[in-house]
C-alpha cells in the first residue's frame, strides 16, 4: 500500500530509544528514509537502524545534542548532503528533568529543563525550515506531553516546558502555513519507556484503572499518530495538540 510517505525524510530526534525509536521504525515500515538521531545511545541508535535495514528500510545514524546548535546544523547538513531535502521533523529527544514540588525546585533546574526543550525545539526546526521554505513544504511535529495541560504533581518543569511547545507550535503553524508547512503538537499520556520505568507499578495500574481503553501507552501508540501525521491524509491538518492518552485527558 502507498503511504503516500514513500521516499520522504524524516529526523528522528532521540530515536536510540523509546517513543523515538518506535517513531523511527513507523516512518520506515511507511516506506521514509529516516534519520535515526542520538545523544549517547550509539549502539541503541545502530541496533534501531539495523532494524529498519534488515526489514526492508532505509535509514541513516547521526549522533548530535539537540541542545547544541551547531552540532544540529552539522547533523541536517549530512542529511541534505546525502538525501538532498528534509521532508519531516519529528522533535521528540527527552530532555532529562527532576520530579519534584515547585517548593524544592530551584531557579536553575526550571531554567534548565525549559532552555533545554525550547533549544531542541528552536535548533531542529530552525535547521530543517532552511531547506523545507524553498521547497513550500514539510511537516514539523513536536512531542510534547498531556502535562501540559493536565497537572502532575511534582512536575512543574516538565509541565512548563512542554507547554511552552504546544504554545509555540501554535504561532510557528499560523506563519509556516501559508509557506505549506504543517506544525502539530503530539501529547502522550503516560507511556511505558525507559523515562518511566522507574515509576512504581502501583501508580502505573492506578493510571491505567483511571483511562477509558483501561491500560497505560505503548510507543508504538504514539508512532502510529506520528506517521498519521507525517503521511498527506494529515496535509489539511495544522496548529493542533492531539493528546495520545488512552482517552485520559480530553482536550
Ligand atoms: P526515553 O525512553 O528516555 O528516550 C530518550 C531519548 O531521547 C533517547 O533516544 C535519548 O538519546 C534522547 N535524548 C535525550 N537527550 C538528548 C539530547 N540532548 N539530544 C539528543 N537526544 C537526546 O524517552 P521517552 O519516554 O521515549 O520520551 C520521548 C519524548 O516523549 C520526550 O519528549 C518526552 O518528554 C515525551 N513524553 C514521554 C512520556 C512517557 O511517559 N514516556 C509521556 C509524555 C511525553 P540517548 O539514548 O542517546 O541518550
Amino acid at each position: 500500500m502507498d503511504t503516500g510517505i514513500t521516499g520522504k525524510v524524516a529526523l528522528v530526534t532521540g530515536a536510540s530509544r523509546g517513543i523515538g525509536a518506535e517513531c523511527a521504525r513507523e516512518l520506515a515500515r511507511a516506506g521514509a528514509v529516516v534519520a535515526v538521531n542520538y545523544h549517547s545511545s550509539r549502539e541503541k541508535a545502530e541496533s534501531v537502524a539495523a532494524e529498519i535495514e534488515a526489514a526492508g528500510g532505509r535509514s541513516m545514524v547521526l549522533q548530535a545534542d539537540v541542545r547544541d546548535r551547531q552540532a544540529v546544523d552539522v547533523m541536517v547538513e549530512e542529511i541534505i548532503g546525502r538525501h538532498g531535502h528534509i521532508d519531516v521533523l519529528v522533535n521528540n529527544a527527552n530532555i532529562d528533568f527532576p520530579i519534584k514540588p515547585f517548593i524544592e525546585l530551584s531557579w536553575e533546574q526550571i531554567a534548565e529543563k525549559i532552555t533545554g526543550e525550547m533549544k531542541a525545539l528552536y535548533n531542529c526546526s530552525q535547521a530543517v525550515l532552511r531547506y523545507m521554505v524553498p521547497r513550500l513544504t514539510g511537516k514539523l511535529i513536536f512531542i510534547s506531553s498531556t502535562l501540559s495541560r493536565h497537572p502532575g504533581y511534582g512536575f512543574s518543569a516538565h509541565s512548563a516546558a512542554k507547554a511552552a511547545v504546544d504554545s509555540i507550535a501554535r504561532v510557528m503553524a499560523t506563519e509556516l502555513g501559508p509557506l505549506g508547512i504543517t506544525v502539530n503538537t503530539v501529547g502522550p499520556g503516560l507511556i511505558e519507556t525507559d523515562a518511566t520505568a522507574g515509576l512504581p507499578s502501583a501508580a502505573k495500574e492506578q493510571t491505567a484503572a483511571c483511562t477509558p481503553l483501561q491500560r497505560i501507552g505503548r510507543p508504538a501508540d504514539v508512532a502510529g499518530v506520528v506517521a498519521l501525521l507525517a503521511s498527506p491524509g494529515a496535509d489539511y491538518l495544522t496548529g493542533q495538540y492531539i493528546a495520545v492518552c488512552g482517552g485520559a485527558y480530553m482536550n
